[in-house]
């Protein structure tokens, strides 16, 4: 493995604590996959990625057996599967998946909340070369297409 590719792997790492750690807040979170927040077209909302959570869900979608993204063509995200109504990342799923603005679920974390954690992920962001949060779609697009082209290892 060379050096840069541990360097990714340990940058991926932290994105993972960063999603366990956020579990640990003692803010009462429902998510019982309720997909609203799933459904942009309605919320009006669309979940802002880094590079670090682009990366680990486009291993997922590869490791779902998947190259590229499904059109959407109703709005919602094209990771949401159709024919279930489910998450097809559910495991991995990006940040802002997780501090979401479902009213059901509990409503969205307040910033002050979870700061540090946006923070480590904006630090993993930087260290992979990225620039910035970008809208779910084309981060994970770009990222499959990166990871396709470089035969990027799956977790
Ligand atoms: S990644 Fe999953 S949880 Fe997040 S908006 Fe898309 S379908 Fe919903």
């Amino acid at each position: 493995m060379t050096t840069h590719t541990q360097d990714t792997e340990d940058a991926l790492a932290e994105v993972r604590a960063v999603y366990a750690d956020l579990v640990q807040r003692p803010v009462h979170r429902d998510c019982v996959l309720r997909t609203g927040c799933c459904r942009f077209q309605s919320t009006g909302l669309t979940p802002q990625l880094t590079k670090g959570e682009a990366m680990l869900a486009a291993r997922a979608v590869r490791a779902a057996g998947r190259t590229r993204l499904a059109p959407s063509s109703d709005g919602a995200c094209p990771l949401l599967l159709r024919d279930t109504g489910r998450c097809l990342i559910y495991a991995d799923r990006p940040f802002g998946c997780r501090t979401h603005f479902c009213a059901a679920a509990g409503g969205p974390y307040a910033r002050r909340e979870v700061l540090d954690l946006i923070r480590r992920l904006e630090a993993v962001d930087r260290r992979l070369g990225g620039d910035g949060p970008r809208a779910i779609e084309a981060a994970v697009a770009d990222a499959l297409a990166v990871s396709g082209a470089s035969g990027s290892p799956r977790r």
